[in-house]
């Protein structure tokens, strides 16, 4: 008999943080589908991969595109009839750094929130079938202490006076969304975590960081290879609890 190999989703992986949690899904022997905007970011994306002898395959998955979202779970539900693993890892950070909140316009806001969060809804609703197909599915979203709400108000927080609004209330809104997802499936085989990565060297932030990328995705692969015993409906970063 084949032994079960699971099969993990990760969105925007085409660079930074994504990217590297494919390769260290992989390495940890899930066979990856790496969502790219198109199929040929994420065919680039993986053969970097591949040529490291990884089973990671290309996914076309532009996640403010419901057709494309839609094609997506089809294409999975007839390739695996399963999907064990979904991060939700593409994000953007679009708010322009020398305006003030009130400045922020308002399509900022909502740019940012279709990718940030409308997406990362949809694309989880339009997989949450095919991870209630799994032995215990399991989903990440990549979330940031900026959207810690606690964390903004207390005058002692490292991000006490940070002003990017729409990225923030964009990852407030995940955790929300987290919590609420986290109490509808109670009692099934899929737990759901949020997660902060850290403050990673990535072009998100033009390279400027705390972590390394491999240590940026340490986070997010925790939570993916969860085991029965794991939690639902938390907050964490590298497995550390962080305020709401
Ligand atoms: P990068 O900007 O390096 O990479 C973002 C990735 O998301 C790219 O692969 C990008 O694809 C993809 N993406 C953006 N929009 C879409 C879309 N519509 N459809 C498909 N893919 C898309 O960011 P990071 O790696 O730094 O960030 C990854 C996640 O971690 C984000 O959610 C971010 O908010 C979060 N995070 C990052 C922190 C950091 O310090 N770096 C801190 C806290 C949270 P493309 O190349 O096509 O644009």
């Amino acid at each position: 008999m084949t032994p079960y190999q699971k099969i993990a989703l990760v969105t925007g992986a085409t660079r930074g943080i994504g990217l590297e949690t494919s390769r260290q899904l992989a390495q940890a022997g899930v066979r990856v589908l790496l969502a790219g905007r198109n199929l040929a970011s994420a065919t680039q994306a993986a053969a970097a991969l591949q040529a490291d002898g990884l089973a990671v395959e290309p996914l076309a998955l532009d996640v403010t595109d419901s057709a494309a979202i839609a094609a997506a779970a089809a294409q999975v539900k007839a390739t695996y009839g399963r999907l064990d693993i979904l991060v939700n890892n593409a994000g953007v950070l679009l708010d322009a750094m020398d305006r003030k909140p009130s400045e922020q316009t308002l399509q900022v806001w909502r740019d940012t929130f279709d990718t940030n969060v409308f997406a990362v809804v949809e694309v989880t609703q339009a997989f949450l079938p095919l991870l209630k197909a799994a032995q215990s599915g399991r989903i990440v979203n990549v979330s940031s202490q900026l959207g810690s709400f606690a964390l903004h108000v207390d005058p002692a927080s490292p991000i006490y006076g940070f002003k990017i609004p729409a990225y923030d209330a964009s990852k407030s809104v995940v955790n929300a969304w987290t919590v609420h997802l986290a109490y509808e499936l109670q009692g099934s085989s899929v737990k759901v975590n949020a997660i902060h990565p850290g403050y990673v060297m990535t072009d998100m932030n033009g390279g400027h960081g705390e972590l390394d990328v491999p240590a940026g995705a340490k986070s997010s692969v925790q939570m993916a290879l969860l085991d029965e015993s794991g939690p639902s409906g938390t907050f964490t970063h590298m497995g550390k609890t962080l305020p709401w």
